[in-house]
């Protein structure tokens, strides 16, 4: 049986009651209007923890435009069901006061520096957005507390940033999850639910993208150059692409690689209509 908790104080007691008592504790943080990819990541949870808990909160330092925020599909009840139907034991959300008590307004909130791997491609694309993300993880991570948490690679730069903070906290245990893609390729995302038919048909060609560098990167090929046309070959003009790249996912750099690459993730952004979505691929399987 699923238990809601409205606060991020209840959400640290549950969790302290729960540590006393020797259990693990998986968390899935999440914005909600969850679909199998949240999904995945809290069955993983459960797989490899005694009690799972996620966070429902639509973090608003994250979104860089306002009207992203305000359209984000939200659907809570049905989010409560889905988490209770596939054994979640907790899960917990927050207004803006509770997650951010000191401020008086959202733009008083002081940001988080992401830390180098925030630079590029979203960090150049989302200004402010990696900045958001850190500052609410941060203090997601001080409510539960010590955990296994749990992150998708769909959020690739994400993961990196997340990461290097759990480092610096000194806690908890980070955990990645592959991307969960409708069966036409499509990563699922809850931004998917603002798409028009013929808009989803268009998005498809991100993931066709992907996979179309890492078919020539199967073939041999090891030049960032062709890497990166491969990608905007396969991206219809309607899309509006903010970046098609490749980035050694070992030596994280900011800047396009030039030259040869030798360990390789492929990540597009791209607007569709009204809506931006992100993907990326794993080229190199023996990362
Ligand atoms: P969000 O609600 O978009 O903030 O996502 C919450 C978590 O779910 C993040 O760790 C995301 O990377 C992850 N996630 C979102 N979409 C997918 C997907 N299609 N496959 C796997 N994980 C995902």
């Amino acid at each position: 049986m699923l238990t809601v908790l409205q606060d991020p104080a209840s959400a640290t007691q549950w969790c302290r009651e729960q540590r006393e008592l020797n259990k693990t504790i998986g968390f899935v943080p999440t914005m909600g209007a969850l679909h199998e990819g949240h999904l995945s990541l809290v069955r993983c949870a459960i797989d490899e923890n005694d009690v799972t808990c996620a966070s429902i909160f639509v973090n608003p330092l994250q979104f860089n435009e306002a009207d992203d925020y305000s359209n984000y599909p939200r659907a809570i009840d049905l989010d409560y069901r889905l988490l209770d139907e596939i054994g979640c034991d907790m899960v917990f959300g927050g207004t803006n006061r509770d997650m951010f008590p000191e401020a008086e307004s959202i733009e008083e909130v002081t940001l988080l520096d992401p830390g180098r791997f925030a630079t590029g491609l979203e960090g150049e694309f989302r200004p402010g957005h990696l900045e958001g993300v850190c500052t609410v993880v941060e203090r997601l991570f001080k409510f539960t507390g010590d955990c296994r948490a749990y992150f998708g690679l769909k959020d690739y730069q994400q993961t990196l940033v997340v990461r290097d903070l759990a480092k610096n906290l000194g806690y908890p245990e980070i955990r990645t999850c592959k991307t969960v893609r409708d069966e036409h390729g499509l990563a699922l995302s809850s931004r998917n639910a603002l798409l028009s038919k013929s808009e989803l048909a268009l998005a498809t060609n991100i993931s066709k993208a992907l996979y179309s560098a890492k078919a020539l990167w199967d073939s041999g090929c090891r030049e960032c150059d062709q890497l990166r046309m491969a990608m905007r070959d396969n991206l219809p003009v309607p899309l509006q692409v903010d970046y098609a790249d490749v980035r050694n996912p070992v030596n994280w750099q900011a800047n396009s690689p030039v030259g040869t690459i030798s360990h390789a993730i492929a990540l597009i952004a791209a607007r569709v209509g009204e809506v931006r979505l992100i993907d990326n691929l794993q080229l190199d399987s023996r990362l």
